[in-house]
């Protein structure tokens, strides 16, 4: 059933692909005017909030995207339960959902696909995906890949991340059609060793996952301790440098493509083989770019619209990410619009030593997706080698956040074996200040950096 759904979400991404620009712009305004019109008429808080703004139920036909005022995850997490079109769904339920059932994949009130994050900002969000809107984010990846579904056999897909919780990427990995596709589950936090076995035994048709840890995989094969021969590879998470996508390439003689997404929007962009630059997928997303003065500019930051979501509509949102845009078209013929550069996603690796003297490393994308109740905002500074701090905003009962740290830090530190050697402390304050240099916040602070930065 489920695969009947995704092929034909993918059959209507497809259809916009031979559309020329202005007909891309045309199917954007008739899904803004649709979303806009269910939005109003179910969501609570957009309806409060653009009456505020003067803009009522008769204007939404005439509106144009720019007149309407802009929100951020602070103000859609502040209002959450009228912010969403289905008076079922509950900040605090989904809360209890993602604590107690981290099987990645399984439905809040067996229909809702949720994913948190609190991205590069520290700050928690949730965002829900109904049935249908779910597909829709798949048929978009799978756009941004251009990824074959296969016929005959299943193809084998082994993805290396962070895979134990609702985070965007393994909560879509885990939702591919088992009908079509074998999965592999590699999780960045468990020690290399057993990434090796199980990747060799498996032998991937396709390898996807964080940019970082498609590096570690070919690092593996170049020194000979795995051999597999996939033909396909997809980076998402984190950036794939220079040196990165060259080490993927020698390893597995393929090229590595690069997708751009988030909570918020799921798939946003693919590369493109062609120019290199990322293709914005503006038929289901309505981007604008805008400098700090919030007016439209060429470079600065995105803001938002996901023009698929009903259930929990984002429109006119702003993320922290920022991009630049390309004047030039692309010779591949795709009608979508490219992003020449992006920035805003760099966290640092955290290194720590352990017994025997070797080193490993906590993915910075794992401690971004730290979460549990309570917990509202926070950083993490390493003070020494062996030393890790969590500055925390937490609401409700602090001892209790705090225990439900610990005990999440517990495990993370432990699939790593380095339960042991780091010594993990949580310091509860009222606010994190920003980086006085960039202005910009930072999620974690590595040995060193937090003095020199202001912090
Ligand atoms: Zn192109």
């Amino acid at each position: 059933m489920r695969s009947l759904e995704l092929l034909r979400a993918v059959y209507a991404v497809r259809k916009a692909e031979s559309l020329n620009n202005e007909q891309v712009q045309q199917l954007q305004d008739q899904r803004l005017k649709k979303l806009l019109k269910h939005t109003v008429a179910n969501s609570r808080f957009y309806r409060r909030f653009y009456r505020e703004h003067g803009i009522n139920e008769g204007d939404l036909d005439e509106v144009r995207v720019e007149d309407l005022p802009i929100i951020d995850k602070n103000i859609m997490m502040e209002n959450y339960d009228d912010f969403v079109t289905d008076p079922a769904i509950k900040q605090a339920g989904l809360e209890a959902f993602i604590n107690e059932s981290p099987t990645p994949g399984s439905k809040y009130k067996k229909k809702y696909s949720v994913v948190h994050t609190s991205g590069s900002s520290g700050t928690i969000g949730l965002f829900v995906y109904g049935p249908r809107e779910w597909e829709m984010s798949k048929a978009l990846s799978l756009r941004a890949t251009g990824i074959k579904l296969p016929f005959g056999r299943r193809k084998k897909i082994a993805f290396i991340a962070a895979t134990d919780g609702h985070f965007a990427s393994v909560t879509s990995f885990y939702n591919l059609p088992r009908l079509l596709f074998k999965l592999l589950p590699l999780s960045i936090s468990s020690p290399l060793d057993e990434i090796r076995d199980k990747i060799d035994q498996f032998q991937p048709d396709v390898i996807t996952g964080y940019a970082s840890g498609l590096n570690l995989l070919a690092k593996e094969q170049l020194a000979g301790r795995i051999q597999i021969d996939p033909s396909e590879a997809f980076c998402t998470g984190d950036p794939l440098t220079v040196v990165f996508r060259q080490r993927i390439k020698k390893a597995f003689g393929v090229d590595p493509i690069n997708m751009y997404g988030s909570s918020e929007t799921m798939t946003l962009a693919g590369e493109c083989g062609q120019c290199r630059g990322f293709h914005l997928f503006n038929d289901w997303c309505s981007v604008q770019v805008v400098g700090d003065d919030l007016l439209p500019a060429k470079a600065g930051r995105v803001i938002i619209t996901n023009l698929y979501n009903y259930t929990q509509p984002l429109i006119r949102y702003q993320m922290n990410d920022e991009i630049v845009l390309s004047d030039k078209a692309c010779p591949c013929g795709w009608p979508f619009p490219v992003i020449e550069s992006m920035a805003g996603r760099q966290e640092d690796f955290l290194w720590f030593e352990q017994e025997g003297g070797e080193k490993d490393f906590i993915h910075p994308i794992v401690l971004a997706e730290f979460f549990v109740p309570g917990l509202e905002k926070f950083q993490f500074r390493q003070t020494s080698p062996n030393h890790l701090v969590m500055r925390a905003v937490v609401n409700g009962d602090e001892r209790e956040v705090e225990a439900a740290i610990r005990g999440k830090m517990e495990e993370i530190l432990s699939g790593k074996s380095l339960q042991s050697c780091v010594r993990f402390d949580v310091e509860l304050v009222d606010e994190i200040g920003n980086d006085v240099k960039t202005g910009k916040f930072r999620l974690v602070v590595p040995l060193g950096v937090g003095e020199a930065v202001g912090l």
